[in-house]
């Protein structure tokens, strides 16, 4: 790794660090800063992907140690972080990702397409990205697909369900407009030779599909148990009169608590 000296980053931290909403943040990310880039990475060994993510955007000259994509040692972190803290994502970054995209891509809930970072989005490995439902049915398509096309992509959505048929329409769109500037009698094996690649293509999709089940799974049962943990402790509160302020059997017939458990986002206080 081609390490930045101690100089340069104290020097930086002048023209680059933007001011944080509180004090207290400022004094710990000035604390941060003064460190020689070595020991600040030391330190990054350490956290989550969900606290190196935001470290990064604390400010530039975090961003700058944490978000360079040649170096190595960087990389090594980020890959470290979610080995450690990503129970049941083994896979590396798929090709042209690095590590730090592709824990983004796993992390943030955002659909590619709306923008939206409160609905429920899915990972679409065939197309690499995140999207909601409506965004998901808006852009690919099921009918009027040119066969020879559907043989190439083959079926890539294998979810259970009306949506197991569906092509991204951007997909089917290039691949037809590829086939169409191949001269008729090299078509034959044109298309044999896709198919080949989409099939080698295919099986790590299926792999990654995997590990996104094992994935949620493993959130879920993490919420439920924290919300659990939250019940027991709300079931000890004591009121002024001295009596239990609330009845776990009544809590639970709660509509918004029954709902709470389907969601796949981490279990937080404020949850
Ligand atoms: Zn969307």
């Amino acid at each position: 790794m081609k390490m930045k000296g101690n100089t340069k980053r104290k020097k930086s931290n002048k023209s680059s660090s933007k001011p944080t909403t509180s004090s207290t943040q400022t004094s710990s990310s000035s604390n941060l800063l003064r460190l020689p880039l070595e020991i600040f990475l030391e330190i990054c060994k350490s956290l989550t992907p969900v606290d190196l993510l935001s470290l990064s955007l604390v400010c530039k000259t975090f961003y700058n140690d944490l978000c360079c994509g040649e170096s190595k040692t960087i990389q090594e972190i980020w890959r470290q972080s979610r080995l450690t803290f990503m129970p049941f994502r083994e896979m590396g970054p798929p090709e042209g990702m690095n590590e730090r995209e592709y824990i983004r891509f796993l992390i943030e809930n955002k659909c590619y397409f709306c923008g939206s970072k409160t609905r429920v989005t899915r990972i679409y490995w065939e197309r690499r990205v995140r999207s909601c439902i409506k965004c998901f049915k808006e852009n690919t398509v099921l009918e009027g697909i040119d066969n020879r096309i559907k043989l190439i992509l083959q079926r890539p959505f294998l979810q259970n369900g009306s949506l197991s048929n569906r092509f991204w329409r951007d997909q089917v769109e290039s691949k037809y407009a590829e086939l169409c500037n191949v001269i008729v009698k090299d078509q034959n094996e044109w298309i044999y030779d896709q198919y080949q690649l989409y099939n080698i293509l295919q099986r790590e999709i299926a792999e990654r599909r995997r590990e996104d089940v094992l994935s949620r799974e493993n959130q879920r049962s993490q919420r439920i148990q924290g919300i659990s943990e939250k019940l027991d402790l709300m079931c000890e509160e004591i009121d002024e009169n001295g009596l239990v302020k609330y009845q776990r059997y009544l809590l639970e017939r709660c509509p918004s608590l029954c709902k709470c458990y389907t969601y796949e986002r981490p279990f937080s206080e404020r949850g």
